[in-house]
């Protein structure tokens, strides 16, 4: 389908920050992008660690003795850091590590050249064998396009190749001469072709990953997100010996407002709703749509006790909401039932979430409008004559 403009607006506003540096996403996103980031730089740095070996021979052949054992010890340097590197990065996990990694990444391959050329006493000449040293920030920049990074992080890499090739046309007295001008004409063409690559990677990424993880009606975590970010929110839970609760609420004759004012109201309440709860939750807590009019509050350090307050708390402020459900200018009522369980040693996240369903199945048969907690092994023989019946 063809975007209007104003849509493509919207789009781009919202894509903006994303691929300025990308903090604007969800921490889950950060995470896979940093696991992405980790193997393409292990991988380039090992890929990159060997190829400057190889060219040891090379060094030997082309260059006097005088320039080609410092820059054979260079090269020994480098791709033995370019080796640790890879495997360094490999073990660490967190996106400031990979980025990290990557400026080094950078840092030593520029190092090299700087030193390499001042070996070479600044050649300004690209014939020969010397292309295998020239040519080198020409391969720096291109080398970026293996790596899906922001807008913010592909200009930081290409200031340091940047920085480095100035500093040396300038000793080289090759500055701002008529082919270092076409040199600089073609690496500015080559950087802008890499930085759009990886911005297009890097809006494919982010476009797939909020459709594949988010509710399209409410923003919030779908229901396959939300219960693998809330399985490992309770086993970090558990490894750390804190609580953890959940909480499980349903929108009372929610079918009504349906049936009362049709499908579209419905939807606008269950995006009030879902703001309403988002406006009260903390940092830490896990917010998500489990389906239909359900919704899953995670609640990490918190006994169930304090669950239980702020579940009393809760329906009171909801029972106060006035929800615009875009008809005329009518305002809603609605109240909620929540269910509440916590983790106790054995919890699986789906026995966690039958004992909130089964107490949550407990509120409404109480009269909606309440709040109940079942602790592990608690029966509730209401449902299972219901469930029977049913
Ligand atoms: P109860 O108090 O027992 O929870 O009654 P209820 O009417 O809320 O429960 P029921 O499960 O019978 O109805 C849920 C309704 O939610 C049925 C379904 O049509 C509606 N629904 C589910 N998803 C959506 C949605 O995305 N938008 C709208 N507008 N309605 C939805
Ligand atoms: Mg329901
Ligand atoms: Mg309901």
């Amino acid at each position: 389908m063809q975007e209007t403009p104003s849509q493509l607006l919207k789009t781009i506003k919202l894509y903006i920050p994303d691929l300025w540096s990308a903090n604007a996403h969800s921490s889950s996103f950060q995470n896979t992008r940093s696991g992405y980031l980790r193997n393409r730089i292990s991988m380039l740095a090992a890929v990159w660690g060997l190829l400057v070996f190889i060219w040891i021979p090379f060094d030997l052949f082309f260059l006097p003795e005088s320039q080609s054992v410092p820059i054979v010890i260079a090269r020994l340097l480098l791709g033995t850091s370019l080796l640790l590197l890879a495997k360094v990065n490999y073990r660490l996990t967190k996106l400031k590590h990979a980025q990290i990694c990557m400026g080094l990444l950078v840092t030593a391959t520029n190092l090299f050249y700087l030193y390499a050329i001042w070996i070479l006493e600044f050649p300004s000449v690209y014939s020969g064998y010397f292309y295998g040293y020239t040519l080198l920030p020409i391969i720096h920049v291109a080398m970026l396009t293996i790596l899906p990074v922001t807008l913010k992080e592909s200009l930081g890499l290409l200031a340091i190749t940047a920085f480095v090739q100035l500093f040396t046309d300038f000793q080289a007295t090759y500055f701002l001469t008529p082919e270092n001008i076409a040199d600089y004409w073609l690496q500015t063409i080559l950087a802008m072709m890499v930085i759009w690559s990886q911005l297009s990677k890097l809006y494919m990424l982010m476009r797939l990953y909020r459709q594949a993880t988010l509710d399209p009606l409410t923003g919030i975590y779908n229901r396959r997100m939300l219960l693998q970010l809330a399985n490992k929110c309770m086993l970090h839970s558990e490894y750390t010996k804190q609580p953890f609760s959940v909480m499980l609420f349903d929108i009372d004759k929610f079918k009504r407002i349906n049936d009362t004012w049709g499908h579209s109201a419905g939807d606008q309440v269950l995006k009030e709703f879902t703001q309403f709860i988002q406006s009260q939750s903390k940092g830490d807590e896990l917010f998500g749509r489990f389906g239909g009019e359900e919704f899953i509050l995670f609640l990490p350090k918190t006994h169930f006790t304090q669950a239980e307050q702020l579940a009393d708390k809760l329906l009171a402020s909801i029972r106060q909401l006035q929800l615009d459900i875009g008809v005329d200018d009518t305002k809603i009522r609605i109240t909620t039932s929540i269910g509440i369980s916590s983790f106790t040693d054995g919890d699986t996240l789906s026995s966690l979430l039958e004992r909130a369903d089964n107490a949550l199945y407990e509120c409404k048969d109480a009269g909606r409008d309440c709040r109940r907690y079942h602790p592990a092994g608690y029966k509730y023989s209401s449902r299972a004559e219901c469930q029977l019946v049913g």
